[in-house]
């Protein structure tokens, strides 16, 4: 389905045709609770929805036909995976908080403060998507062409974007996301008092102006029938945004029904900052509710050092935590005791890469960071309660950031209605720095169904810490094709079989 704008064509509403896909597949659905389905059926719709589902799978003893047949389906094309015990599906990642602009500075910046860093390193750089008009778009499309490339080929299916406080790129950015096939919450930065860098702020009319400009643009570029980019609400964080623009940005939330991304306590500097500047507030997170801006489609990212008070209100008004520990450890801003927040405090936490804060655009990266600073919490507290486990991390990567998005029924985990937004993970890719062993793979023959599980969860263990983006070497976005790096792969047996009855 062609977008209501004539010049794109959305690559995630492409049309396809029914389609079964046969193999392991692996997902969270639930906070610790890890499914490993082997031989499983998977029908996808012709609009990207999983309408069927069948476990243990045996096709001596089944009939695939009956999922083709309940549809009127007398075409469908059968993707079978099931005889390679390498390959599995997961569910794609959802990243809530990467900031676009900054992924040329990624690497950048080491054991800079983050007032200092912002200051040196981001404000300039933002600045530039500032510039005249023709500089700035062809500047922006650079840029913004490769974060989305990266990422998505690392497995990120949808992410909770930071642009600039420019309304023409940012409106460039949603239809960058649309042709590369990518879900995307499109955030123009908010600011319009930066007292440390005057020359990268806006007036609050320019910034009123400007995000009713987005939502418009961004209303007309969906397809007709999905919405694939949507705006979300972005006041860069409390120091750069005067009162009034904290409020209107509350009240737009609410006119809109548009979420709110932010960020909260990454840093002790910052916070004295924000009790300075804000002295009738208690604490950071009151100075946003006292706007409006807290809700249960609010993501707050870092969220490292909060008050216990603090934790009690965003469980309360069930915000969704965004944890950054790439970025937290790259730029020194602490660890987040995460585990305390999912289970003690009850708060939905997702994973985000942060960008340029963290220098790897790729969540299963994150994934990695966030377990390792998790050990290293619990060192230092002596808790080995504070460590995280991969299904924690799975989790957060993906049913964890659905939720966090506002989209828990539709993507984060298999199940009849939801999208089919996933990767195929193969750890025998090309130039896979991945090793298994036959002894070590969960094979057909294998009898013993725990033996085989625990194999399978061995095998994510060597995905999570010794894989990187080669080993995903398929990703589906809206049950479309949007990344198939085994178009080179010569003895790639298990490619698509198509049917015809
Ligand atoms: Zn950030």
């Amino acid at each position: 389905m062609p977008s209501n704008s004539p010049l794109i064509e959305p690559k995630a509403s492409s049309s396809i045709g029914y389609t079964l896909y046969y193999g392991t597949f692996v997902h969270t659905p639930t906070l610790e609770e890890l499914e490993i389905c082997f031989n499983t059926l998977v029908g996808v719709t012709s609009d990207g929805e999983i309408d069927y589902i069948h476990k243990n799978y045996k096709p001596e003893e089944h009939d695939y036909m009956t999922a083709v047949h309940r549809n009127r389906n007398r075409h469908f094309d059968f993707i079978d995976y099931s005889q390679d015990p390498t390959k599995f599906f997961v569910p794609g990642f959802i990243d809530t908080h990467i900031h676009a602009s900054q992924f040329p500075n990624v690497g950048i910046g080491l054991d800079c403060p983050l007032l200092d860093w912002l200051n040196d390193y981001t404000f300039p750089l933002e600045n530039q998507f500032t510039d005249s008009n023709e500089k700035k778009l062809q500047f922006a499309k650079n840029v913004y062409s490769k974060v989305i490339n990266k990422t998505l080929t690392s497995g990120t299916t949808c992410a909770s974007y930071f642009t600039t406080i420019d309304p023409q790129t940012t409106n460039l950015f949603a239809e960058l996301l649309l042709e590369h096939g990518q879900r995307g919450f499109v955030g123009k930065v908010c600011m319009d008092h930066n007292d440390t860098y005057h020359d990268y702020e806006e007036s609050f009319e320019d910034c009123v102006h400007s995000m009713n400009s987005i939502i418009n643009h961004l209303d007309k570029l969906n397809p007709s029938d999905d919405t694939l980019v949507k705006p979300i609400i972005t006041p860069r964080f409390a120091p750069v945004c005067s009162r009034k623009m904290l409020n209107w940005l509350g009240k737009l939330s609410k006119t809109h029904s548009l979420p709110i991304q932010t960020h909260i306590s990454e840093n002790t500097k910052e916070i004295e900052l924000v009790r300075d500047m804000f002295p009738d507030c208690e604490d950071y997170a009151t100075v946003y509710d006292k706007h409006n801006l807290l809700s249960s489609s609010t993501i707050l990212a870092h969220a490292i050092h909060l008050t216990k008070k603090e934790r009690k209100m965003i469980s309360k008004k069930e915000c969704s935590i965004s944890h950054c520990p790439t970025s937290n450890t790259f730029i020194s801003s602490g660890e987040a005791p995460v585990k305390q927040y999912l289970y003690q405090d009850k708060i939905n936490v997702s994973l985000g890469t942060d960008v340029s804060g963290g220098f790897d655009s790729s969540i299963l990266a994150v994934i990695k960071h966030s377990i390792l600073v998790s050990h290293h919490l619990a060192m230092k507290t002596g808790r080995q309660g504070d460590k995280l486990s991969i299904i924690d991390a799975l989790y957060m990567a993906t049913q964890g950031g659905a939720k966090a998005i506002g989209m828990p029924d539709v993507l984060g985990s298999f199940e009849v209605g939801k999208k089919f937004d996933v990767q195929l993970i193969d750890l025998s890719s090309k130039d896979s720095i991945v090793d298994t062993f036959e002894w070590q793979l969960p094979l057909e023959e294998e009898a013993n169904q725990r033996k085989k599980s625990k194999q399978m969860q061995d095998l994510l263990g060597k995905w999570i810490f010794s894989g990187d983006d080669r080993n995903c070497v398929k990703v589906w976005c809206n049950g479309r094709l949007v990344v198939n790096k085994m178009h080179y792969q010569r003895d790639d047996r298990w490619v698509m079989v198509e049917k015809d009855f």
